[in-house]
């Protein structure tokens, strides 16, 4: 559905370019995304084919970063976190993150791909500070760099770090993985007639209540112009899909 006209959208998708459409983006991924069905942890073969979906991307010669959720292990305001004091319960959180990035890190450089882990919390005898400059050489010279540790804030989420790590290295779009192909009017897995928006505005989604991400991120997205797709990460090839500019999940823009 296109937002505005409320029409289907097209059935024919428009041709794919052979050659990529973007030189630098921000891929945000949930920790939920690598848990596969566990819905906790880490699924090794979850994480092999996300870096092999990567390092096709990357072999294309798109520089790309990548911020990682925490989720599989730890939120700050879950019920696992019940009593715990919030600041504290986010750390744990952010620290989740670490994990994800240095799995994700071991699962591309497993086939070959070059990665470095920035992280937004010090922990430098396991991972390189966040530091823009350095990651934006990493980026220049080809490797993917993955961004750890949320903002380094408390009381903020991995989306609103992935507006921010993409606005700081001048990403051209942020592709936003989920389980789900798109940004729907009502839940696509439990209201058989939803549909899908195929474009939005950041003003839609806010005065809509959708939750593509929380406020913070999509409001830091608006006010730095950058474009979301929110896309399906688990469907084989959507990844490059996106990037050569094919028609794929909802595109969050102006
Ligand atoms: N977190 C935080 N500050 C940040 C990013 C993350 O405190 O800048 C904490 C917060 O507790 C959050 C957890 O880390 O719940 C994991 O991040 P998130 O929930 O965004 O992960 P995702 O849903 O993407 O897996």
């Amino acid at each position: 559905m296109s937002e505005g006209a409320g029409q289907p959208a097209p059935t024919t998708a428009p041709p794919v370019s052979t050659k990529p459409v973007y030189k630098r983006v921000l891929l945000k991924l949930s920790g939920e995304a690598l848990a596969g069905n566990n819905k906790f942890g880490i699924d090794v073969q979850v994480l092999a084919d996300i870096a092999a979906e990567i390092a096709v991307v990357n072999r294309a010669g798109i520089e790309l970063g990548i911020v990682v959720g925490g989720g599989n292990f730890f939120r700050g305001v879950s019920t696992a976190a019940a009593g715990m004091d919030r600041v504290s319960a986010d750390y744990i959180g952010m620290l989740a993150t670490v994990m994800n990035a240095m799995a994700m890190q071991q699962a591309l450089q497993h086939i070959g791909i070059e990665c470095r882990v920035q992280s937004a919390i010090n922990i430098n005898s396991i991972v390189e500070p966040y530091i823009r400059g350095k990651a934006m050489k990493h980026l220049k010279l080809g490797r993917v760099v993955i961004f750890a540790g949320g903002t380094g804030n408390p009381l903020f989420t991995t989306d609103t770090a992935a507006s921010l790590r993409a606005s700081e290295i001048d990403a051209e779009i942020m592709l936003k993985a989920t389980r789900v192909d798109g940004v729907y009017n009502a839940d696509p897995e439990k209201n058989s007639q939803a549909q899908k928006f195929a474009s939005l505005s950041y003003d839609s989604v806010l005065a809509r209540g959708l939750r593509v991400m929380d406020l913070t991120a999509i409001t830091l997205c608006r006010d730095n112009n950058l474009p979301v797709r929110v896309f399906d990460i688990h469907a084989a090839g959507n990844l490059q899909k996106a990037l050569f500019g094919g028609d794929v999940g909802t595109l969050v823009g102006n």
